[in-house]
């Protein structure tokens, strides 16, 4: 049968288990765990492209583990809404789709497990973490074909050759080398034109019976949905929406009303410009692909405005308004930066992977008078000296979310407020993961160890900083609108 639906491009393909698929077994398998949506995904795409090159079914199986570190009720509902989203784009296409949210820790193992059993080929997600969701997690060692998909940014991260050390330098490199790889996004709907055989009923009911398919769970957002789940329920879920169709409107509304002041106001809390789309990209429920293509469709711009003689510089590369090239600046140079490090450096999360500039200088002040100094407890429970601090963290512990500038604030500030730079780090990482949205990501890393100087290069001389880049509230209330954001998040116990 001819394909109808194209390959992914090999190079976003690696095999994990390099055997000729198993022509007699009953499906092509797509493990969804990170690019958890139905369009604009190339892993999906290549599930498609087999499942129609070997005539045969596909099976789509979305997995939420509970093993996953900091699973809460706040993850977990927002993922759910993503999969409740997934199910219903999934009806009645030529894909079945099998949600399966995990009661008890090693139930998603023992199914994927009894599914490698009856794949031809696996296909799953290759997504750059220091808490690999999904199946790699789960530690399965297949012994059927198995490929996992870079379905990440507009840059293959196997075609990135090293983990830059600064924004600039990352730039460069793309500014020569990214534009090939613009011209071969995802499908939009890879499942829009292929005809693959329909998953036997049969199969389908042998496997709901052992391990069910959570579709109950998925459509029930009720308090106590969640309750017999083994994940933490003191953190309660954010309020928004996750899921592709909320990702979609919310990228509307930017483009439509909040683009134009990006370059201008991005960095001003009472202002919210920005595109709070970083959670949607976190969980896959929107690509990176699909943002670049409706701003591009926007701006009607085509490739030929690209700027060949830009040598790393900000403004002027993609020939588009200051406001888009501001925001592409954030979502392509910032995000796969950080994407690229993690995927290439093993030791992103350690304090070591610092350049040794920074762990010099840190740790040569490491002794200096701390005149705040608060152990974790105090940081969770806001409950530090500086009013515009504890303002930031009730809205991470609130909503799930920090402004990137109060964010930054935030970073340095328990930098300074820790007892040295590795308590810092640990305190950070604890805090963004357990309660923000788009955490466990590989721009978490980014965020966190830029404040303390990874992709930064040395300032002035400062007490505790040493020639890390400081900051100060006082100034960030001076540079920045922060009113009423202080009034929102004001100290009014768990209130909204
Ligand atoms: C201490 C600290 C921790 C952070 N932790 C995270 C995290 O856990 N997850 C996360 O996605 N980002 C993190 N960031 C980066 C940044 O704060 C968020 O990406 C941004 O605030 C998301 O808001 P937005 O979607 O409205 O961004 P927009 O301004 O609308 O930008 C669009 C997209 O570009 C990307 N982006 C924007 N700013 C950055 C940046 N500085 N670095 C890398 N990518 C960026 C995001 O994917 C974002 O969604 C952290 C920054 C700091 C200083």
């Amino acid at each position: 049968m001819a394909a109808s639906t194209l390959p992914a491009p090999a190079i976003r393909c690696r095999e994990l288990c390099d055997l000729p698929p198993a022509e007699s077994a009953d499906f092509i398998l797509y493990i969804m765990s990170a690019f958890r949506r139905t369009g604009w995904n190339f892993a999906l795409q290549q599930a498609v492209y087999l499942a129609q090159d070997l005539n045969k079914p596909l099976l789509v199986v979305e997995l939420l583990s509970c093993s996953m570190p900091f699973s809460s009720n706040r993850l977990h509902r927002f993922t759910l809404d993503g999969m409740a989203d997934n199910a219903r784009r999934l009806k009645n296409r030529g894909a079945r789709y099998y949600p399966y949210v995990e009661r008890q820790k090693g139930q998603a193992a023992k199914l994927l497990g009894r599914l490698a059993q009856k794949a031809c080929v696996i296909v799953s997600d290759d997504f750059p973490n220091y808490y690999a969701p999904g199946e790699q997690a789960l530690n399965i060692q297949p012994r059927v074909s198995t490929i996992a998909v870079d379905s990440n940014g507009l840059m293959p991260l196997n075609a990135i050759p090293q983990a830059y050390p600064s924004a600039y330098a990352f730039r460069r490199f793309l500014q020569k080398h990214l534009p090939v790889h613009l011209v071969s996004p995802p499908h939009p709907d890879p499942l829009k034109d292929a005809a693959l055989p329909m998953l036997p009923d049969r199969l389908f009911r042998d496997l709901s019976e052992e391990f069910p398919p959570s579709f109950d769970l998925i459509g029930d957002r009720s308090d106590s949905a969640l309750s017999s789940l083994p994940i933490d329920h003191s953190i309660p879920p954010a309020p928004c929406t996750g899921g592709t169709t909320s990702a979609r409107l919310r990228l509307t509304r930017f483009l439509d009303h909040r683009l134009e002041m990006y370059a201008q106001y991005r960095n001003h809390p009472d202002l919210d410009v920005t595109s709070g789309l970083s959670p949607y990209l976190h969980f896959g429920h929107i690509s990176s692909h699909e943002i670049f293509f409706r701003l591009s469709e926007a701006q009607q711009w085509s490739p030929d405005r690209l700027s060949p003689e830009i040598r790393g510089r900000r403004e002027g590369w993609w020939g588009l308004s200051p406001a888009a090239e501001a925001f592409l600046d954030q979502l392509v140079t910032w995000r796969e930066l950080g994407y690229a490090f993690a995927f290439l450096r093993e030791d992103a999360a350690r304090y070591e992977s610092l350049p040794d500039w920074v762990r010099q200088t840190l740790e040569s002040h490491e002794q200096d008078p701390r005149p705040w100094l608060y152990p974790l407890e105090d940081f969770e429970q806001a409950r530090t000296h500086d009013p515009l601090w504890n303002a930031a963290q009730r809205q991470l512990v609130r909503e799930g979310i920090i402004h990137n500038y109060l964010r930054m604030l935030w970073g340095k500030k328990i930098l300074e407020w820790s007892a040295g730079p590795r308590q810092a780090l640990s305190i950070m990482l604890e805090l963004n993961d357990r309660y923000a949205l788009d955490g466990r990501n590989p721009n978490s890393l980014s965020g966190i160890f830029w404040c303390l100087g990874r992709f930064d290069r040395p300032w002035p001389q400062r007490p505790i900083y040493g020639r890390v880049r400081s900051m100060s509230s006082d100034n960030t209330a001076r540079k920045v609108s922060v009113e009423k954001f202080l009034s929102r998040f004001a100290n009014r116990g768990a209130k909204k």
